[in-house]
């Protein structure tokens, strides 16, 4: 069978020099950024429900919505009239992110930072704005301590938002959907966090590769797994998200799928990514801990 990756995916530029971090009891947060230009590959899905996990494992979690379609703040149950200030305040300055944050919503556990439609004019907006790649990055270093883990959920697209959200995480989480074409555009992506790391935020790292969709049933969705992970190899999560109608109907009861159907292949999938998490940052803690002289200062 025909590969599903495009030969032109620059692999090298996932060797990005891991985001050396000393997670002790004190840290301040991790930042993630789900992130992939291209569109329905479920990044909002992964951000609402693995927020929810991490919340659900006693994780101090913030969500913050950074797409101007609002699906992670309606999706994780805020109404959009309880709404007022949003991340577009945030990035323009009118706002600080604290003023914005809804907290404990549906956890006790899981703060919000909503976003809605008039985000989309932080794109232009922003342009003029000095330190325009900045202002999401300045925005989160005063409340970073507060949490564990701080997840973005990006736009489809490769804009200022974007950026301003890639500058301000310490990692990228990639959604990709197991569909013919899957990686179609990565190398854009990866160009993009390129970029980034040139200029704002050299330790951009990546925190992984998650298939979703994925459709056992599907020669396609099999193919796509196994070349993901011999290009990838260990950065590729092993959880895979199988395609699952339960996950798809829960966004409409404004429920992650951890409270909509907890017992469904879904929900135990984002549970078990949010085990690869956590896991995988305390072996970060333990490898950076001791042998590491001088950590990175990521709050800089
Ligand atoms: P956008 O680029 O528009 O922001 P996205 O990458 O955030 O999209 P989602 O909104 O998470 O993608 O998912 C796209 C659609 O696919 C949604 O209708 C969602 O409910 C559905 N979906 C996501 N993941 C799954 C899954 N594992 N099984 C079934 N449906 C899914
Ligand atoms: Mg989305």
């Amino acid at each position: 069978m025909k590969r599903c990756w495009p030969a032109e995916v620059a692999i090298p530029i996932f060797r990005a020099p891991p985001v050396s971090r000393t997670r002790t009891d004190n840290a301040v947060a991790k930042v993630v950024a789900i992130a992939n230009q291209k569109g329905g590959v479920g990044k909002t899905t992964t951000a609402v429900n693995l927020a929810a996990s991490l919340a659900v494992a006693e994780q101090r979690t913030l969500l913050i919505d950074g797409d101007p379609q609002g699906n992670a703040s309606s999706g994780i149950g805020l109404a959009r009239d309880a709404v007022q200030k949003t991340i577009y305040d945030v990035l323009l300055g009118s706002a600080t992110l604290d003023e914005v944050i809804h907290t404990s919503v549906q956890f006790k556990h899981l703060d919000v930072a909503p976003a809605s439609a008039d985000l989309a004019a932080a794109e232009v907006e922003l342009v003029d704005q000095p330190h325009r790649e900045r202002a999401m990055r300045d925005a989160i270093t005063p409340i970073r301590e507060r949490y564990d883990y701080i997840l973005i959920d990006c736009p489809p697209s490769l804009g200022l938002i974007t950026v301003n959200m890639l500058a301000a995480a310490d990692t990228i989480l990639i959604p990709v959907q197991c569909e013919y074409y899957a990686l179609e555009g990565l190398s854009q992506l990866l160009n993009t966090v390129h970029l980034v790391q040139r200029s704002v935020n050299e330790h951009l790292g990546i925190e992984g590769v998650l298939l979703t969709m994925y459709d056992a049933r599907l020669n396609l969705s099999r193919q796509v797994a196994a070349d993901a992970r011999e290009y990838f190899t260990n950065q590729v999560f092993e959880t895979v998200i199988p395609r699952n109608i339960r996950l798809a109907e829960a966004p409409s009861f404004g429920k992650p799928i951890i409270l909509y159907d907890v017992a469904s292949i879904g929900a135990q999938s984002y549970m078990s990514v949010a085990r690869e998490v956590i896991a995988r940052n305390s072996i970060d803690a333990a490898a950076t801990v001791t042998p590491d002289p001088a950590p990175v200062e990521l709050n800089s």
